[in-house]
């Protein structure tokens, strides 16, 4: 991780820990137990392991920074684990043990280090898959099992031998040849591993238990140790449990030297051992594994969360000795979590380029799945409410691989007392105007053709083909407008000239270190372009407004319908709905349009700058015979014999008094298909409207005939 990105994580860990540590730790505390209790006693957890990994990350972080604070009752302190009253209590010959986590390869690298520090140099070390499943300890005694018991607490566990004698890899006697092994084949010896449920299995078990009505487990090792701690053992025997050892209680029970040769032994003794675990004695030989099991994890048949790196020699072992709750000659590489928590600082709104304001979670910045997050969608106001999020509160935030960060929702008790409900602003972040949420949608907008964030999509927008047609005036150059505050709205296309134009400096540099400049050629057919973008038609500088829900047919619609500004903007809402083709939205959005004061002054400063803003008599469609007044075309696939655009052979049919229209319905009279024609010609099909080729458009434009109707031929 970057130094800078590092700093930063650890500024934000001590702020929230400055604001006021006692009552911070209290909290997590609290919270962590709660977790606990749902995961260890009832096999339900309620939030993911990375979330809970990182509420205890942060105590322990809270814990280092105030040791004045730490209290031996504290979760950092203590094997997590319970020991229910339905099973009888059984003492451990030896305490057992968590592990300590290394959350990213730093952290495995400084454990490596540790090692080293205490011999000299590096020591063989055993790699093993950490096995996601639940602890268990069986007890053989001359050779037979005699007990079973999960890891409780650490020091007390439970009695479920019944339960464990029917999981069928468990071997209920060891085989001779490895009682030989034994120091004293008589006395009772302690192995322990872990039960898992493998995820076909589990995903069976849920699924049986979803169609009976039966709460489904969270996750596999929830169901494994679930089944594990069964009333009745008949329960356990049909759920499908398997085991991995790995570990002896007293090592002196057996003549091995260490953890590579006590895993060779407990195959031998008949147990299930893990195949994928090496012996490594280098640091590299480590990282590999650790990739290689990361790589591997999906397509194991059981669930794995990280790497187990052990000291393999007993003796070395002893000599690093243990914590309160964990052995030091041990690690936990943990695989990158894909939830973390953090807290949600603010909640600011972004202006997207259409309008729409999009709430912003602002984070501490965290590391989930390998990457920092600081940042996070919230998509809308419902979103936030649904997930009740507050500014203030501590955060669940997942990342999945490539997957776009997300909140998932807050950690309600750890919320600050008093944290209001987030509300939408009023008004613009950017351009001060009330916002608008129209009926039946999720977004708030800023309707405002002023609004500097959508100043470079709408001025685009414009300029572009279908619109006003500024030939040339292309993303980079409106930027460099924006930017130097020449072009705020679409009316200041109209005041640029040739001079000022050739001047603008495009941000970069030549080989001399000169700013490069537009120049004289491009300036000058720019002004051309804006020149010519003047007369259009007016519904083309309808279409240009880029008012919401108006598209090019639309535009044009409208404008037949109030061939100039002026009347178009005295209409009510009322009689723009009444215009065929136009429903309600559609209405309702061009009346509120031009009615927005600063919409209507950009209109006003576009008119005063000579920019045609109403149709006059002399337009093309009024020249031509109407002979296909009264029918709809609808026209689809490309036109490869005229090469015609689809807009050019449209606003051919329309100038001899035709609708074209942009999609099928009951009312088109022809469907024109083109080559490469899709679901439009299936609809026509589908409703009976008449098919007509490129040849038979093409005679009727050369003629104005209109075309027969005939039966569809049914393909
Ligand atoms: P742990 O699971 O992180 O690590 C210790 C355990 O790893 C050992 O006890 C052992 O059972 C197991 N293990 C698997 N393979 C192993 C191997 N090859 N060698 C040695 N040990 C191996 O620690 P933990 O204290 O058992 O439990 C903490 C875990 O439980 C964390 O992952 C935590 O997120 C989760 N947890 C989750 C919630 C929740 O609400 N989601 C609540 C409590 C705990």
């Amino acid at each position: 991780m970057a130094d800078e990105q590092q700093t930063l994580l650890d500024e934000c860990a001590l702020a929230r820990a400055a604001s006021d540590p006692e009552a911070r730790i209290e909290q997590l505390r609290r919270e962590i137990e709660h977790h606990s209790y749902l995961y260890y006693a009832k096999d339900a957890p309620e939030i993911s392991d990375g979330a809970f990994d990182s509420l205890m990350r942060e105590l322990r972080e809270l814990e280092d920074a105030h040791p004045d604070l730490v209290d031996p009752s504290s979760p950092t302190q203590r094997v997590g684990g319970y020991v229910g009253e339905q099973f009888a209590p059984v003492r451990h010959e030896r305490r057992m043990y968590s592990l300590d986590n290394a959350m990213d390869l730093g952290e495995l690298d400084a454990w490596l280090d540790r090692v080293k520090e205490a011999f000299g140099h590096m020591v063989p070390v055993v790699c093993e898959l950490k096995i996601d499943g639940s602890s268990i300890a069986l007890t053989y005694e001359d050779g037979r099992l005699v007990r079973a018991a999960t890891r409780g607490d650490g020091t007390t566990g439970e009695d479920v031998t019944a339960n464990m004698r029917t999981v069928r890899d468990v071997p209920l006697r060891l085989r001779e040849g490895a009682l030989a092994q034994l120091a004293d084949a008589a006395a009772p010896v302690e192995l322990r591993g872990e039960v898992y449920m493998p995820k076909v299995s589990f995903a069976m078990l849920n699924e049986a238990a979803e169609a009976n009505g039966r709460a489904a487990f969270a996750n596999p090792r929830n169901a494994a140790a679930g089944s594990l701690r069964q009333k009745d053992p008949a329960v356990t025997a049909r759920r499908d449990l398997s085991t991995f050892l790995y570990a002896v209680a007293d090592e002196r029970a057996l003549r091995a030297s260490g953890q590579w040769e006590l895993l060779q032994w407990l195959r031998e003794a008949g147990f299930h051992v893990n195949p994928d675990v090496e012996l490594c004695e280098t640091e590299e030989a480590v990282h590999a594994f650790c990739a290689r099991a990361l790589e591997r994890r999906e397509d194991l048949p059981y669930e794995i969360d990280g790497v187990v790196v052990k000291v393999s020699s007993f003796v070395q072992q002893e000599a690093m000795g243990y914590t309160a709750r964990a052995p030091r000659w041990a690690i936990a590489f943990k695989f990158p979590p894909e939830e973390k928590t953090t807290i949600l600082r603010d909640i600011t709104v972004q202006v997207g380029r259409t309008g729409v304001l999009t709430p912003v979670a602002e984070l501490d910045p965290v590391v989930v799945a390998g990457s920092t997050v600081a940042r996070a969608t919230l998509h809308n106001e419902d979103e936030v409410h649904r997930k009740d999020v507050r500014v203030g509160d501590t955060v669940i935030v997942r990342k999945a691989g490539d997957v776009i960060p997300e909140v998932l929702g807050p950690v309600l008790a750890l919320r600050p007392e008093g944290a209001p409900v987030w509300h939408m602003p009023e008004r613009c972040p950017s351009c001060d105007s009330p916002v608008i949420r129209e009926e039946g949608e999720v977004a708030y907008r800023c309707i405002s053709i002023d609004c500097p964030a959508q100043a470079l999509e709408r001025l685009l927008h414009w300029a572009s083909r279908g619109a006003l047609d500024i030939d040339g005036m292309g993303e980079e150059i409106v930027a460099r407008l924006v930017e130097s505050g020449r072009l705020a709205d679409v009316a200041d296309y109209y005041t640029l000239d040739e001079v000022e134009l050739s001047l603008l400096d495009m941000g970069r540099v030549n080989k001399d270190g000169e700013p490069i400049r537009l120049g004289q050629t491009v300036a000058k057919k720019l002004v051309a372009a804006i020149e010519a973008s003047r007369t259009r038609t007016f519904a083309r500088a309808l279409f240009g407004l880029g008012i919401r829900h108006v598209g090019k047919t639309t535009a044009e619609l409208l404008a037949a319908a109030y061939p100039s500004i002026g009347l178009l903007a005295a209409a009510s809402e009322e009689d723009l709905a009444a215009i065929e083709g136009i429903g309600p939205k559609i209405a309702h959005s061009v009346y509120l349009f031009l009615r927005t004061p600063d919409n209507a002054a950009v209109i006003e400063r576009l008119r005063a700058r000579g920019v045609r803003l109403e149709d006059d008599a002399a337009e093309p469609a009024e020249q031509l015979p109407q002979t296909l007044a009264g029918l709809t075309f609808v026209l689809t696939g490309s036109l490869v014999e005229s090469g015609m655009t689809r807009d050019e052979a449209g606003a051919a049919l329309k100038a001899r008094g035709a609708k074209v229209s942009g999609s099928v319905s009951k009312k088109t009279s022809f469907v024109v298909a083109g080559e490469a024609a899709g679901s439009k010609y299936d609809k026509a099909v589908s409703l009976g409207i008449s098919v007509l080729d490129e040849a038979a458009l093409l005679h009727i434009l050369e003629t104005g005939e209109a075309p027969a109707v005939q039966e569809t031929p049914v393909g």
